[in-house]
């Protein structure tokens, strides 16, 4: 990553082409597609942002599911742009069935889209995209659009196998990566809605990126030194190779949900994300999370709106490894131990290490 540190090259060169050239193939590889994976040079909302104003038109209607922050933001972009939007309201922690996804359908059958959450980083919750996809594309012709941005590089995502329109992601999240940057894939329907979608759009023009990245090339400057940060972020994973990557997430994710049952906490989400766990907090919980955060430096991050004081989220996204798992659930053992929660001393690192050498129990502690 050192890289980003060298001096700036231009990106009308053929040096940044070749860079970005490989970095935008292995975007594909990425996101498992055949279609061009357009880079924006803006956080990951841009590109949810530029995903609706590409494809709709005012007076459209959309659904979404909305149990998070994020859930939410599809909805507030929408509105901003008069396009009318559905939520599918679930419980936070949740993730939306199949059954109510279709319902939703039946009620708002003049809905131009459908925009699911993969990760939704709020509450540590998990959608699986592939399900919902299947059954949407039965008896919708609408777009499916899929935030992907704790997902993609954390969760399996294939892109052109399950049926996606549109999916997104930003480089500051599964790709290790400083922020600036944001990804997006559009799928042939999607592509045709834009050829109809009257919305204003100009520097998330996505026609105009399309038509520059055949040539390796960017409608507006670039974020070259984030770029070039991106190139070295993917070569790695294409060296671990993708469907390692979402092992290794599943594995994190799976150790320290063992190691916090093992510890007598409980889990806020159901299905759980592999790239961020959310727990709830124990007795004590103020003091047990400044604890965490200034005795045994851990970055974990406190609930948003009505759940804040209620969980705390630990990230094992991107840079992760076993070590990292055993190093956070340390500090949770340590932190409960300082605030006097029962629990059998190194229990939680055993089941994660159960966990690592495939000998945890079959039977879940609960
Ligand atoms: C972080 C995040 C976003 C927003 O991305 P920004 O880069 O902050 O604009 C959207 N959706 C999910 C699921 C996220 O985790």
């Amino acid at each position: 990553m050192l890289r980003m540190a060298q001096p700036i090259i231009h990106h009308r060169t053929a040096e940044f082409r070749e860079i970005f050239k490989r970095a935008s193939e292995n975007l594909q590889y990425l996101f498992q597609t055949e279609q061009p994976v357009l880079t924006l040079t803006s956080s990951g909302t841009g590109a949810m942002e530029a995903a609706l104003v590409n494809t709709l038109s005012a007076g459209d209607e959309i659904i979404h599911v909305n149990g998070g922050k994020f859930g939410e933001r599809w909805g507030n972009i929408a509105t901003a742009y008069g396009v009318t939007a559905h939520p599918l309201a679930i419980d936070w922690g949740g993730a939306p069935s199949v059954d109510d996804a279709l319902a939703m359908l039946d009620r708002h059958p003049g809905a131009k889209a459908f925009c699911l959450t993969h990760s939704e980083t709020s509450t540590g919750s998990y959608t699986d995209v592939r399900a919902m996809a299947a059954a949407l594309r039965e008896r919708f012709d609408g777009l499916i659009i899929v935030d992907g941005i704790t997902a993609v590089g954390a969760h399996e995502m294939r892109f052109d196998e399950w049926g996606i329109d549109i999916a997104v992601t930003g480089s500051q999240k599964g790709l290790m990566i400083p922020p600036g940057l944001a990804f997006i894939a559009l799928s042939e329907r999607a592509w045709k809605a834009a050829e109809t979608s009257t919305l204003p759009k100009f520097y998330y023009n996505l026609k105009k990126a399309k038509k520059s990245i055949a040539t390796a090339d960017t409608p507006w400057t670039p974020a070259v030194t984030l770029v070039i940060g991106l190139d070295q972020a993917l070569e790695m994973l294409r060296v671990e190779g993708i469907e390692n990557v979402w092992a290794r997430h599943d594995r994190l994710g799976s150790s320290l949900r063992a190691a916090v049952r093992a510890l007598g906490l409980t889990l806020f989400a159901d299905p759980p994300s592999n790239a961020v766990t959310s727990i709830n907090l124990p007795e004590r919980g103020d003091e047990f999370y400044a604890l965490l955060k200034k005795k045994y430096s851990i970055t974990a991050a406190a609930g948003q709106d009505h759940v804040k004081g209620k969980i705390f989220r630990v990230s094992h996204l991107g840079y992760y490894d076993e070590a990292d798992m055993l190093a956070v659930i340390y500090a949770i053992e340590s932190a409960l131990t300082d605030v006097g929660h029962p629990h059998e001393q190194g229990a939680g690192l055993a089941a994660a290490l159960a966990v690592f050498s495939g000998t945890e129990n079959p039977v879940e502690v609960k």
